[in-house]
């Protein structure tokens, strides 16, 4: 069979596998949450309410429906760009007002990116501001709305066009190896975000405010020095001016490190639970993990950008999915673009490998906090975290073990009360 269409089969089969896979899950959960949703659990009976349990199933059997909409959308939206020929006629659209080259090429990337953004905007408006809202969690108003948008639209192209410009020269001027300096550039550009992403990208978006209780401060302080770790300082972000879903977490390198509170979580917990979620945090930094997933990733993109480097080079790897290349060059826009669309549906048999590793980190996490603090202080602010959060106790086994980046509830107590 010729080349071109075993892509094109390739393509369909994969892409079915993946909507009746999703699919099915999603159904798996809808059930299992349902089944469950007239008793709290035993072993939660004492700690949560029956209403807040079927707050929790409603809400998951809510996001369970949004989701059925995304998965068919979405695969909708990647047949009309590839075998539809979608890019095509936006890749000679754009050929009609510009002359081929490296800046017809950015804008075309950028056509491809709104237009995009305004496919998934109805279905993301429908979840802020009728999901989340009917459930209690949607804080964000219309004017926030549209601020962050725009912000968020001009930081993209501020920070957005020089890195496509930079990939795409690369990719045309780099030689046989233009995968390789693409790779090593994108780790540059991956690390000056996040170096900048404390002091410039997040203060854009959010208020940081140093924490003023001193009791908190010092509880705090004490457990990072026992865990050998210097706080830079102590800040809470308003996120509650978006969302009552709430979090904690670090920012910065090395050593000393700014801590950040969620207003919202201040709020949900005491301060000796605070000290227990800051531990399971720290537990991450014990562990490396946030540079062993940063390694991962890093070495995923270089074996993508390798495959990129030799796929760009064939034809068929254009006509099969559907766009006719320009013969005479100029397709570097064309086949990132084919290849970033295409890469996900091959690879989401592999989603239950990284969510499985992240749920052993958590486990690590977990044992670390407990460790560090006393197991009660974390079951109870874990607790206080999957009702404030709405986030169901009984969900799907199977549907855990696709898409969860933390085990469920019962399971992470479960474990707690062995250590
Ligand atoms: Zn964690």
């Amino acid at each position: 069979m010729n080349p071109t269409l075993t892509l094109t089969y390739l393509l369909v089969g994969a892409l079915l596998t993946n909507v009746l896979l999703k699919l099915w899950l999603n159904a798996r959960q809808v059930r299992h949450v349902a089944l469950h949703r007239a008793e709290v659990p035993e072993t939660f009976a004492t700690q949560i309410s029956l209403s807040d349990h079927q707050k929790a199933a409603d809400y998951t059997l809510a996001k369970a429906k949004v989701s059925q909409i995304d998965i068919m959308l979405e695969a909708a939206i990647l047949v009309g760009w590839t075998l539809l020929g979608g890019l095509s006629a936006l890749n000679a659209l754009v050929l009609e007002f510009m002359a081929p080259g490296l800046w017809q090429q950015v804008v075309l990337v950028l056509c491809f990116t709104l237009v995009g953004a305004l496919l998934d905007l109805p279905l993301s408006l429908y979840q802020t501001f009728v999901l989340e809202q009917r459930f209690g969690f949607n804080k964000m108003t219309w004017s926030l709305w549209f601020s962050d948008s725009v912000k968020g639209l001009l930081l993209g192209l501020v920070l957005g066009v020089p890195l496509i410009a930079m990939v795409l020269w690369l990719m045309q001027a780099g030689g046989a190896y233009w995968w390789f300096w693409t790779w090593c550039a994108l780790v540059f550009w991956q690390l000056f975000l996040m170096a900048i992403a404390p002091n410039v990208i997040m203060p854009l978006f959010n208020k940081f405010t140093p924490l003023e209780d001193e009791a908190l401060k010092t509880r705090v302080n004490g457990l990072m020095q026992r865990a050998g770790f210097t706080a830079k300082g102590f800040f809470v972000m308003d996120g509650s001016k978006r969302s009552a879903h709430s979090n904690a977490f670090f920012t910065g390198f090395g050593a000393s490190k700014r801590v950040v509170f969620f207003d919202t979580l201040l709020k949900q917990l005491s301060s000796a639970e605070m000290e227990a979620v800051l531990a399971h945090e720290l537990g991450h930094f014990k562990h490396r993990h946030i540079f062993k997933m940063m390694l991962t990733s890093f070495i995923l993109s270089l074996l993508g950008l390798a495959l990129l480097g030799f796929a760009s080079q064939q034809i068929w790897f254009y006509t099969g999915l559907g766009v006719m290349p320009n013969l005479l060059g100029g397709n570097e826009a064309v086949a990132l673009l084919l290849f970033m669309l295409v890469v996900p549906v091959f690879t989401f048999l592999l989603a239950p490998l990284s969510s499985w590793r992240s749920r052993i980190q958590e486990y690590e996490a977990d044992a670390y906090a407990v460790s560090q603090t006393p197991a009660k202080d974390l079951s109870s602010a874990l607790l206080k975290l999957y009702q404030d959060n709405a986030s169901t106790l009984t969900p799907d086994p199977l549907y855990v073990m696709f898409y969860y980046s933390h085990p469920p509830a019962s399971l992470r107590l479960a474990r707690m009360q062995n250590a």
